[in-house]
């Protein structure tokens, strides 16, 4: 389901007619029905890129909540495992760098970006008591920067907008001086975290001795070993904005120019993905590295400009 707020159709246009796959344009945040039975809800939507949840406040904060709702009582009803697509946006503007899943976060809840923090950060929580209360089997991945084709050339992210730029020979907007640092994710490494943690199996010693509440429960295991607490995915190869647009220029061998733009409000000045829990609990490890993953998506982009 997707009602294409920030998506396209182009994008799975390769899927429609394969037996596995159906599709319905239905906003998430409406009471939600499906036939049949149901083995897992992944629950992704939402705008998720700055400029994308800065032009779309109100609809960020329905998705995260009345959408994440309505997902969790679709699982609850039929009896699935439910995954929710959280991100690293709920650290905020850390002050802990890298960043790992028992950090609480540094989020102005009023400031412009708060509307996409606090949404997901409602989003984990009405999660969570999904779990703790229903016994809900539940997933929550905490997913940072990630980049690949298919991203919309004009979607503003950092990525996509050095590729166009560079491709266009137009120069490449650096917001603040570019000191600011992510860790960028290529996209299959992202896919490939997400279903291992689906398909990961409930460690039942945890869930059994968990009471409804979740405050008096007997965890003996710390909560870093428990697959319902969340887990980040990402690329811990930590870079400056202007590394990245000088990566971007020699990759694609363009000669545009550099030139600063005013940095956002509150826009965090560091990222970077603590992912040792998800290597320990899945084994999983991005392989892609972010020259050979750029390539990919400058071939992408040169083909849709
Ligand atoms: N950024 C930039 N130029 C752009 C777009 C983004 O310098 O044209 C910066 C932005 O200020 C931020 C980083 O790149 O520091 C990543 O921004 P993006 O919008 O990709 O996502 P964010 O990590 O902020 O969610």
């Amino acid at each position: 389901m997707d009602n294409f707020i920030t998506g396209r159709p182009e994008n799975i246009a390769h899927l429609m007619g394969h037996e596995g796959f159906s599709f319905i344009k239905y906003n998430v945040c409406d009471y939600l029905h499906v036939d049949g039975p149901l083995d897992a809800v992944m629950h992704f939507a939402s705008p998720a890129s700055p400029q994308d949840y800065l032009e779309l406040p109100i609809a960020t904060l329905k998705v995260g909540a009345l959408g994440t709702h309505k997902a969790l009582g679709l699982a609850k009803a039929k009896g699935a495992r439910f995954l929710l697509a959280s991100t690293s946006e709920v650290y905020g503007d850390p002050l802990v760098n890298p960043q790992p899943e028992s950090y609480w976060g540094n989020v102005n809840p009023i400031s412009p970006r708060g509307v996409y923090d606090e949404a997901k950060r409602f989003a984990e929580a009405i999660t969570m008591a999904y779990h703790r209360y229903h016994g809900l089997d539940t997933r929550i991945t905490r997913i940072f920067n990630t980049y690949g084709p298919r991203m919309r050339p004009n979607d503003g992210r950092v990525v996509s907008n050095f590729i166009v730029q560079a491709l266009q020979g137009k120069p490449l907007t650096v917001f603040g001086d570019g000191s600011q640092t992510r860790s960028f994710c290529y996209v299959d490494d992202l896919v490939r975290g997400i279903v291992e943690l689906l398909l990961a199996e409930s460690d039942k010693s945890v869930t059994e001795r968990t009471d409804r509440t979740g405050f008096l429960s007997q965890r003996t295991e710390s909560s870093a070993e428990s697959m319902h607490d969340p887990v980040n995915i990402g690329n811990s190869r930590e870079l400056t904005v202007m590394e990245i647009a000088r990566l971007v220029l020699k990759l694609t061998g363009s000669s545009s120019s550099i030139q600063h733009q005013p940095l956002p409000v509150d826009d965090p000045k560091v990222r970077r993905p603590d992912i040792r829990k998800a290597e320990a609990l899945l084994g999983w490890t991005p392989k892609v590295g972010l020259e050979d993953g750029l390539k990919k998506t400058i071939e992408y982009f040169r083909k849709v400009l």
